[in-house]
This record gives C-alpha cells, structure tokens and sequence, in this order.
C-alpha cells in the first residue's frame, strides 16, 4: 500500500481524499495557489506546497510544478481529483516517468476515450449501443448535411475535441444546418484547436443516466450501479441520485452490463463513468420512459466523478479507498456479486452565485457558514473544501459544498435533502440554496424522471424573489425587541406609526420588550428595505434568527439575510445598533474619509462606495469613535462586507 499521496486538486475533492487517505494511515501532501494559501485542504494535509499565482493555468495544471512537489516531499502517488489534470493523458503519463504512481486509469484509456468520435468508434466495436449518428472522416459540408438528413431532424452538430457543453449545435431543420455547421466549427477551432464533428439525432426529452465502473489491475471490472443526473442547469449538474428513477432490474443489467463491456474495451483501470444518454419521449405506458433499446453511449469520464458520493452511500463502497488500493496494485475490494444497492441517496451542489441575477457568481468572505448536520430522522452527509471564515475568490469553480441525503426510498431520500437546503447559512456570499430545495419539491421532480429541460423550462418558478419572507422579518423583529443592545426606539421603528395609543418611552440603552400590538418598522438588507407590520402573535413558518455582530442574521429556508433596523424612506440606511457600517452591495470603494480612532459626529460621511455605476455614501448612525475600519480607497468589496464599526460615544 502506498504510504504518501501528493493532492492534485483544492476544495471539496482535495480534502475528500485526504480524509480517506487519513483513514488508510497515508501521509497526505496538499498543493496550493497564492489565493488558497489558507484554504481548508492546506490546513487538512499533513504538509502543503505551494505551487504558485492564483488562476489555475499558473498553479494547478501546471503539471511540472505539482510532479516536482511531489519529488520534494517524498510523496509517492498523485491523485488527480477531478477536473484540472485529471483527464490529462500526458500529464498521467509524466508522472508515470517521473517514477510516480498515477492514482488513475492507463494514459492510453484516457487517450482512447479523449474525441468524441474515436471513443464512439471503441464502443461500437465493443458493442456497445451509441447515438445514432455519423462519425465519418469525409468532413465536406455537403457530406455532413447529407448525413444529417439521413439521421433524421434535429441534430446535433457536436465537436469532437468538445467539453464542457461546448462546440454542440442544435439544427432542427435542413435550411439551418450549414451556418450552424460554421458556428460549431468556428467554436471548436477556437476552444479546442481541433474543427472536427460529428452528427447526432438529437435525443428529445433525455435523461442523463451514467453508471460508475472500476477496473483493477488484474483484469476485473465491475459496475456499482447507475445514477440518474439529469437535472442540470445549461449542461453542468445540479442534482444527482442513485439509483435512477423508474429503472427496471433488466434495463439496469443492461446498461450496467454495457458500461462494464465499454471499460474492459479500453482495459480501464480505477474509478470511471460511462454517461449515457436515455432517449425517453416514448412514455405511452405512463412510465419512466427508460427502455434498455433506446440508451446510447454517450461518453466517459476518466476519472471520479463530483457525484460519486450518491453511489458510496447506496452500495457502502469508499470508492478512494478503492482507487488508492487499485494504485497500490491490490485486486478491487470487491466481486459483482457481492455489491448491491441499498436504499437511495441524493446529492445537491450548492454553488456561491446568486440565482436572482442569472446566477452570477458570488465572492467574498464566507462571514457566516455552516451547513446542515445530520439529526436523527434526517442523516446528512457534507463535502466542502470551506469553513466559516474562509474566502470565495473568482479563480475557481463555484461550487461550495456538496450536500448528500440518503433515505430507505427516494421520498424519504428527496425530502430530507429539500429540509437540508432549506437549512444552509452562508453570508454575505449568495448561494442557490433555496433554488435547490423549491426544485427538490416541484412536484414533476418528486414524480421521478425529469429530462434534462426541467431547469431551463422550469426556472423562472423555481428561482423565485430574493425578498426576506414575512416569517423572516417577523423573526428578526421579535428579536429585536427582546434584545438590549437595540438601540433607542427611534431608531428601531418609526414611533409615530404607532397603533396603539401612547408614545414609545423606554430610554436607549434599555431593554426594548415587544410591543404587544402591531408596529411597523422597517428593516434592511442591506440592499433593501423592507416594511414590516410587526405582529406580537405571528404563527406563520418562523425561520431560524440570531443576533451576529453584523445585525440579526435570519435563514431564511435556504437564503441567509442579515438584517438591521433602517428608517422608513429606506434611502438612509442607519447601521447596526451596534454601528456596523456594512457594503450595501458589491463595489469599489473610491474614498475613505475617516482612520481607525477618529471621533465622527453623527451623520458624518465615512466612506464612498461606487457601485452600478453610482456613488453611494456611508455615514455614521451616532456619534461615536471609528473602532474597526476594514476599508482602504480602491479596494473592492461584496456586499454586506463589514467596513466600519462606529462606537457609540458615551452618554
Ligand atoms: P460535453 O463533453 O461537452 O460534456 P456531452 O457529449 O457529454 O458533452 O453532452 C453534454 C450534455 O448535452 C448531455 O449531458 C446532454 O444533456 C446533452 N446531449 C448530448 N448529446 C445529446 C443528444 N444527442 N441529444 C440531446 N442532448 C444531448
């Protein structure tokens, strides 16, 4: 058995690996770029090397720096991970030379997989069912859009260097085929060097099933079972589980029959994934729609998968364990026979972006983290490369955390997962928490068997307002008026609106109790001010709130807010109680007009915020002195970063 493993990767993947590899009594070597010099899988490993500058193609795929970390710490195995390196047959094959072991399938099975045309000609050879289409060399348009009349409309026009959704056109109709045939081209010339394609019906309502295979050196290979991927947001996953909806037992031996024939064709060796597409528009009978004639090959992936969790909670596998013994030449842990399935799991990717903008990206400092944790009726299982405090930069992919639910069937399975997402915090950074969980009780999700349209068809229902819900603000109000450090009642909410009789006359400072009749206030975001009836007998859903250095932070079922009193108008945002000056949204600051220390009098101008192409000023809530000032001119910061604390004068 190896004894040390050099870490390939960062995030979720890397500190994955390291916990199994800690488990097995390996010694684990992280590597890491300037932005990840503090990341939670450098802090995990027993040794960490840094590998150089922040974006990726200076750090982690720069496979002569990574092998050369690993020569330096006597590391005697790499681990790809995925994405970056890991389906990079020559880097496979450097380390191979360099005297390494490559925790991987043979340079030459990742090579014979690579283009989408060779890998289909492998698996027709091999017999296994591929997407009607045409894969031949004669590239002439006139050729290709004959071949295309001869599949049938639509098509899809894919390149065959392709990746990543890109370099496939849709044609649905013959006059279209031959400018889409130059955008395609056009697109792969320019992505992947290579202009190639081939033609492929284009599968009307598919699902994405794909079946998690491992070889071993020794000449075996088995399958553990499908997973059903199929909601995706434009061609990347969202949401995996396993086993698929509405299979069959003989549609699964099929398939899983063909995966195992499409692996041993390339003589696979260690984790891979045979996707395929399922063609399930002919659902007559009311079914799944899955028939084992009209599954097609669709590609494999070389590697461990994001989603190979789904499949180590229904078979009980450590498929790490797996791969690091397969490396350390043992025979696989075990016979086909002696895996089966047992029980469902479900995987959600929660990404740092903002579905209310077209899921943008979302960075910054994670200042309030913490994912679900496992309860009695619902276990829960997490994978993240973050922990609170950490920061989200824009150099790498998005995704957060993995959030894994299991159940004995798939409701149990996809009700607990939706509870799960709807228990995330995470702020100021935005995530699609709560996207996850209204998709996880949409009912044609909870019926089983969505095509991989559901999202796009769907997401305008499923993205919903990003407002603070009335349970939140109800939250967050009781729990002001129960808070001493509330401030004076002025500042909390608008006296004279009163609606029972009598001024408000409790002093600042002292304990502001509820009012016992409705009241209104209002409340920001930071970003917006919301109005609020408060109502001492609300018993509408009543999300989780606390109070946070920032403000009241509430979990509003999957979208963090904090909150803090505002005056109505909503323009003058008054900061925290406590005088937390926050950035009411992403931007660059242009001036800073106050030091650490200084006496600022009430209303006095702190800092300039430029944003959306606007200049936005913060002004101190009361007199007091700058205790905390994180702001520098020129600096960018995302919204709700803290920027200053004002400490009140006393008296
Ligand atoms: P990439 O290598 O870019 O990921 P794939 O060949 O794996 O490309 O296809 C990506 C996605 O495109 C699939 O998951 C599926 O949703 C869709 N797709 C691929 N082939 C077809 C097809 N023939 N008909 C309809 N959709 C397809």
């Amino acid at each position: 058995m190896i004894k040390s493993l050099l870490i390939a990767n960062r995030g979720e993947i890397a500190c994955r690996i390291i916990r199994t590899a800690r488990t097995m009594g390996i010694r684990t070597v992280a590597v890491y770029s300037d932005a990840d010099a503090k990341a939670l899988h450098v802090r995990q490993a027993d040794e960490a090397v840094h590998i150089g500058a922040s974006p990726a193609r200076e750090s982690y795929l720069v496979g002569d720096k990574i092998i050369a970390a690993a020569k330096h710490t006597g590391a005697e195995a790499i681990h790809p991970g995925y994405g970056f390196l890991s389906e990079n047959a020559d880097f496979a094959q450097s380390v191979i030379d360099a005297g390494l072991i490559w925790v991987g399938p043979r340079p030459d099975s990742i090579r014979a997989m690579g283009l989408k045309d060779a890998a289909k000609e492998r698996m027709i050879a091999a017999g296994v069912p591929v997407t009607p289409g045409y894969l031949g060399a004669d590239q002439s348009p006139d050729r290709l859009a004959a071949e295309a009349e001869k599949v049938g409309y639509p098509v899809l026009i894919k390149a065959v260097a392709g990746g990543g959704g890109k370099g496939m056109r849709r044609v649905d109709v013959p006059a279209d085929f031959a400018d889409a045939l130059l955008s395609c081209q056009r697109e792969a010339e320019s992505s992947f060097g290579n202009t190639q394609v081939l033609i492929e019906k284009y599968i009307l309502s598919p699902r994405h099933i794909e079946v998690q295979v491992f070889g071993d050196t020794h000449g075996n290979v088995v399958h553990l079972f499908e997973r059903d991927c199929s909601l995706q947001r434009r061609h990347q996953k969202v949401i995996e589980e396993a086993p698929a909806p509405g299979m069959d037992p003989a549609t699964r031996e099929a398939v899983c029959a063909a995966a195992v024939k499409a692996a041993q064709a390339v003589d696979y060796v260690g984790a891979g994934t045979i996707e395929f597409i399922a063609d399930t528009s002919d659902r007559e009978d009311g079914g799944s729609g899955l028939r084992a004639d009209r599954i097609w090959f669709m590609e494999m992936n070389t590697r461990l998968q994001v989603e190979h969790p789904v499949t180590e909670e229904i078979t009980g596998v450590d498929l790490v364990e797996w791969q690091l013994r397969v490396a350390s030449g043992e025979p696989l842990p075990k016979r086909q026979d002696e895996l089966s399935i047992n029980g469902w799991a479900i995987e959600a990717r929660l990404y740092a972006e903002n579905p209310a903008t077209g899921f943008l990206p979302s960075v910054g400092p994670l200042r309030h983290f913490k994912l679900p944790s496992s309860s009695r009726r619902w276990p829960v299982r997490t994978e993240t490369g973050y922990s609170r405090g950490d920061e989200v930069t824009p150099f790498y992919d998005p995704m957060l955390a993995k959030i894994i639910a299991t159940g004995p069937d798939r409701d149990e399975a996809v009700t607990a997962l939706e509870h799960h997402c709807e228990t995330v915090t995470c702020w100021p950074v935005r995530t699609n928490a709560r996207f996850l969980a209204s998709a996880l009780r949409h009912p044609a999700f909870v019926a089983g068997g969505i095509d991989t349209g559901f999202l796009a068809r769907e997401s305008d229902i499923l993205v919903g307002t990003e407002a603070p819900s009335e349970g939140a603000l109800q939250a967050v109000a009781s729990l002001i008026f129960d808070d001493d450090r509330g401030g004076s009642p002025s500042d909390i909410y608008d006296v004279g609106s009163r609606r029972d009789s009598g001024p408000w006359s409790a002093q600042a400072g002292t304990r502001l109790s509820a009012p016992s009749a409705p009241t209104r206030l209002h409340l920001s975001t930071g970003s917006s001010v919301n109005e609020i009836v408060f109502d001492p007998d609300f018993s509408g859903p009543n999300p989780w709130a606390e109070r946070v250095d920032e403000g009241w932070l509430v979990d509003d079922f999957g979208t963090t807010f904090v909150l803090n009193p505002a005056r109505a108008g909503g323009d003058a945002i008054v900061g925290a109680a406590d005088g937390a000056i926050l950035s009411p949204m992403p931007g660059r600051l242009i001036a800073v007009e106050v030091a650490a220390g200084d006496v600022v009098a009430k209303g006095q101008k702190l800092v300039t915020l430029e944003a959306m192409k606007m200049e936005h000023s913060l002004t101190a809530p009361f007199d007091g002195t700058v205790a905390e000032l994180n702001a520098h001119p020129g600096g960018q910061v995302s919204e709700g970063a803290l920027l200053v604390r004002i400490e009140r004068a006393e008296g």
